[in-house]
């Protein structure tokens, strides 16, 4: 049995009708990017895939796929590609990681992938009936292409699911948690111990002891607090719905709402989701854009709703982290993270004024024009620490994979010697 010193993997996440990859060659000393794309319109006669390599030119071309497995099919032969490929044979791929969106209460972890797994990952489609499935079938069409490479799942909510049942519980009659499984899941989960981990290590906190606020904000967004390094809560919910105002979904919302506006413009159950999912948070505020870039700019100009939209989602955050220092009992970090948290000084601004009372002295200096870095952005006397930092799930995903690849083969060659001197004696 051969334990390889590096080891190519190839990340997949995929969509109702998309699926993004990675390869990624992985080893202890770091990682390395050797592609990336991304196949969209699965589904259609026009598909697109996109596909870059370092170094190289850009491929992308419209075809019929029908299916992720057609979609998996297109990667892996522009992968081994001789113009725009970045591998010699396929073997060279040696596991598979894939991002899955609920693991339920099955999953605290990543796991190895086998019929088991994919079980309860199946039990798990009610709860995300978008992503699940999707995760599945990208799943099942490796198993079909590549039968002999390993896989590993690596969920959006596992982290969170150390959560103490108060945290995680919602004030409903108590048969439904036992009958549906209706509570508190949480996602992002992959990226909030990631950030917090790299945040901790270069501010020199020590991740297994420090109180963190970490901030993932982009299309969606959601606010977790970390102490001992487990989550102990986060604000998106049941579904990706609840917490902060995000792009085009709400957030928090009075359950009123929902049921007064049904009864006015008729909405059953799949207009509700079309209305929380689709056409609120800054888009519905702003009624143009959902890209905070757009509102950043239209704010500039005095377009008063895009300072509406932008004050909104600022105001949401600094709730949570009011109500998450008092959770934690104090906060030692508060982490931004993801396209906006990464990018936008304007919502860091906003978000950081008048959090003096918590012992945060804000940078606004180098704060400003910050973007898509690891920066600290408090002053160097300030008590609570603020950070920018840049997340990477596809890199968890694969160093998740590494590791249980990794351990899987170093069982499998203990097994092997154990055989073979059973055999001698
Ligand atoms: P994500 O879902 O993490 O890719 O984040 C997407 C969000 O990040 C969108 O609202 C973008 O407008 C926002 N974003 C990306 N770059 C910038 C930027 N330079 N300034 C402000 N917002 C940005």
């Amino acid at each position: 049995m051969i334990i390889f010193d590096s080891m190519k993997i190839l990340v997949l996440n995929c969509g109702s009708s998309s699926l993004k990859y990675q390869v990624l060659e992985m080893s202890d000393a770091g990682s390395n990017l050797l592609a990336k794309g991304l196949v969209e319109r699965i589904g259609s006669p026009n598909a697109c895939h996109t596909h870059k390599v370092e170094g190289k030119d850009k491929y992308q071309t419209e075809k019929q796929i029908l299916n992720h497995t057609e979609g998996i099919r297109s990667v892996l032969d522009i992968l081994v590609d001789p113009g725009y490929g970045v591998l010699s044979s396929l073997a060279e791929i040696e596991a598979v990681g894939h991002r899955v969106a609920h693991g339920g209460e099955f999953f605290f972890k990543s796991v190895a992938v086998d019929d088991e797994v994919i079980e309860k990952i199946e039990k798990c489609c009610q709860l995300a009936p978008l992503h699940n499935p999707a995760n599945l079938t990208g799943i099942k069409a490796v198993k079909e292409l590549m039968p002999d490479v390993p896989q590993v799942a690596v969920f959006d909510t596992s982290f969170h699911q150390s959560m103490p049942d108060y945290a995680y519980m919602y004030a409903l009659d108590y048969s439904y948690y036992e009958k549906y499984k209706i509570r508190r899941y949480g996602f992002h989960g992959t990226s909030h111990k990631y950030v917090a981990e790299k945040a901790c290590k270069l501010a020199g906190l020590e991740f297994d002891k420090a109180k963190l606020i970490t901030c993932h904000l982009g299309n969606g967004s959601s606010i977790t607090a970390i102490e001992g390094g487990r989550s102990v809560d986060t604000s998106m919910g049941f579904t990706p719905v609840e917490g902060v105002t995000m792009g085009t979904r709400c957030g928090n919302l009075d359950v009123g709402v929902v049921t007064f506006l049904m009864e006015k413009e008729h909405l059953d159950a799949a207009g509700v989701n079309n209305l929380v999912n689709k056409e609120s948070g800054l888009q519905g505020l702003s009624g143009f854009s959902s890209d905070c870039r757009d509102l950043v700019d239209a704010e500039k100009s005095g377009y008063k709703r895009a300072e509406l939209a932008l004050r909104k989602l600022a105001y949401d955050i600094k709730k949570y982290i009011g109500a998450y220092a008092a959770v934690l009992n104090g906060v030692d970090m508060i982490i931004f993270t993801g396209g906006i948290g990464e990018n936008s000084d304007r919502v860091r601004e906003l978000v950081c004024t008048g959090l003096e009372y918590l012992g945060v002295e804000f940078d606004f200096e180098k704060n400003k024009g910050a973007r898509g870095e690891d920066v600290v952005l408090s002053k160097r006397r300030s008590k609570v620490k603020v950070m920018a930092v840049t997340t990477n799930e596809e890199l968890v995903i694969a160093t998740d994979t590494m590791e249980i690849v990794k351990e899987q083969q170093r069982k499998q060659a203990v097994r092997e010697e154990k055989q073979l001197n059973n055999t001698e004696i």
